[in-house]
């Protein structure tokens, strides 16, 4: 079980006062928090052994390149990945994203088709769009329900012997989904296709195992797990990052350079051209300890007792619509109060100490899908407790009559 008041006081920031109330934080979908651990860690880095990795004999640049590895380690025995050189560091979710949609640039010919989600945020669709756009393939999107869930029947129809790429959330940001990932992945192998996953939304919630998925690509941020911002990473398979070419030129990523011929580095640095955010690695690592203290089942059994003790209180209100009410879902509400505008109850929320987000999410087509502009979204992070569910549905309730 976890202990959420002492957990409570490694996040220093959850102590603060917004607008003279105490902050309720309830926007763990948009960036979690950060545990003094992992800030520890970083000023460690800083105070102490801060220096360029891989090319220095001396004492500082061996130390931060063992950490650097080390958390790579960390990582990859994490998301089960059968090999370390197979966790290449990246900026973030939308870095990994673009880094496989640029690597398959050479690989498609006009007329491939590649399958993308209804629900996915714009990082894991506009990079898609423009590789059709150089390429000439086409984008087909697998549709969902009112109530936020794929239609596995309409993804059989849509895969083919074309595709030739799948990519899909892990977990919906706007609704909480939880997608049929492994369905997903096997119906795509069975084509011929290869699957990339956006893990961004479920590394918090869910410890994905990729060789258990079997997925090809599996890309995730640090900061959606208690991890800092600027930096994430992305799982390949060992086959296709070699069939893959190199994202980028520079330093780090050559075996050897003259002006007649270059040769690239193997694995995983022939992804990793240039100084990477090492620190940021490094406390990538820390973070994934960190959760991995608490364990990750702790997390979701506590989370779901949060999602279902914030919906029962929510639905009571009257008026107020929750989108996206799948079977399976995550920490994540996402709502309306009829005639109000989502903006207005963020704003009066933040008045009162509350942090929620209002607006698309990221995911135009799901406020389309339902026809309205937005929604708040509040969601939840394993430090939230009921109390602060309390306090933010009262503050919601007194929103509500100031508008309306
Ligand atoms: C947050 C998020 C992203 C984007 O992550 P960045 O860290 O901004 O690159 C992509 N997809 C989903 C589902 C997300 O929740």
């Amino acid at each position: 079980m976890i202990d959420i008041k002492s957990l409570r006081e490694d996040f220093p920031i959850l102590q603060r006062k917004v607008n003279g109330q105490p902050l309720i934080y309830l926007d763990n979908a948009a960036t979690s928090q950060t545990p003094k651990q992992v800030v520890d860690t970083i000023v460690d880095y800083y105070y102490n052994y801060n220096a360029n990795i891989h090319r220095g004999v001396h004492t500082l640049s061996q130390e931060a390149t063992d950490k650097y590895e080390q958390a790579r380690r960390t990582i990859q025995e994490h998301f089960n990945a059968a090999h370390p050189y197979e966790i290449i560091f990246t900026s973030g979710t939308t870095h990994g994203i673009n880094m496989i949609a640029s690597g398959f640039e050479s690989l498609l010919q006009p007329g491939d088709e590649l399958i993308v989600s209804a629900m996915e945020h714009h990082s894991n669709i506009v990079p898609w769009q423009m590789l059709c756009e150089r390429t000439g393939a086409i984008l087909k999107v697998i549709p969902m329900s009112e109530e936020g869930e794929l239609s596995m029947e309409a993804y059989d129809t849509l895969l083919n012997e074309k595709t030739r790429l799948v990519f899909c959330n892990h977990i919906s940001n706007a609704l909480g989904t939880i997608n049929p990932i492994k369905t997903i992945i096997d119906k795509a192998h069975a084509v011929g296709a290869a699957v990339l996953i956006d893990g961004a939304q479920a590394c918090p919630h869910i410890k994905a195992d990729v060789q258990a998925l079997d997925v090809d690509f599996y890309v995730v941020s640090a900061h959606k797990m208690c991890g800092p911002t600027g930096v994430g990473v992305l799982y390949g398979k060992e086959e296709w990052l070699e069939k893959l070419p190199p994202y980028q030129g520079g330093g780090e990523m050559i075996a050897e350079v003259s002006f007649e011929k270059t040769t690239y580095a193997g694995l995983p640095h022939k992804f990793e051209a240039g100084t990477p955010d090492i620190c940021g690695g490094i406390a990538f690592g820390a973070a994934v300890d960190y959760i991995n203290r608490i364990g990750m089942e702790n997390i979701a059994a506590y989370e779901h007792e949060l999602l279902e003790y914030a919906t029962d209180k929510l639905l009571e209100i009257d008026g107020l619509r929750i989108y996206g009410t799948a079977g399976k879902k995550t920490s994540v509400i996402s709502f309306n109060i009829e005639g109000i505008h989502p903006y207005d109850i963020g704003a009066i929320l933040d008045k009162l100490g509350v942090a929620v987000r209002t607006g698309h999410h990221c995911a135009q087509p799901v406020m389309e899908f339902y026809k309205i502009p937005g929604t708040v979204r509040a969601s939840f992070a394993f430090y939230n407790t009921k109390e602060e569910i309390d306090t933010f549905v009262a503050a919601l309730i007194r929103a509500k009559n100031m508008l309306l």
